[in-house]
């Protein structure tokens, strides 16, 4: 992205979503996030929607934890998290902070634009253990958010 080279740190999941596109809220948001080598964070946020059942987020949650803050071990090679990435690659861009403390600012933010579909049984689990872990919704301000280029240009990036 950017000329920089950005590798995945951790993922992990809010419900329901911190974005809106065009005042439309989600379910739920899956955080991608990366950091290069100088330090810099990237986050590839994947908006969630209730339709088909996901059978990545299947796997994820036969080792659900019950309880926040548990954590539980998964098999590496079960399935590659490139997979969950919907079919149009397009996204918004924007520079942002991290959503939870120390909430560091300087993050670029991938909002990608075709939301994921999850079942309403697989966001109703996640729901259980993590009711309401989002931040609020945050202003614009001045910001600028720039929508990605035609995706097979974009597609190279990733
Ligand atoms: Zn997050």
């Amino acid at each position: 992205m950017r000329g920089q080279r950005y590798e995945l740190v951790q993922f992990h999941f809010h419900h329901p979503a911190e974005e809106r596109i065009n005042g439309q809220s989600f379910p739920m948001v899956i955080h991608m996030v990366h950091r290069s080598a100088a330090g810099e964070l990237a986050v590839v946020a994947l908006l969630v929607e209730v339709g088909e059942a996901n059978p990545i987020v299947n796997h994820l949650w036969s080792r659900l934890p019950f309880l926040p803050g548990q954590t539980s071990q998964l098999a590496s090679n079960l399935f590659s998290l490139t997979d969950l990435l919907p079919n149009d690659k397009s996204y918004f861009v924007f520079t942002g902070s991290l959503t939870t403390p120390p909430c560091t600012e300087n993050v670029l933010w991938l909002v990608m634009q075709q939301p994921i579909t999850l079942s309403t049984a697989q966001v109703a689990t996640f729901g259980q253990v993590y009711p309401l872990n989002s931040r609020p919704l945050q202003p614009v301000n001045n910001r600028l958010i720039q929508a990605s280029q035609p995706v097979n240009a974009v597609a190279a990036s990733f």
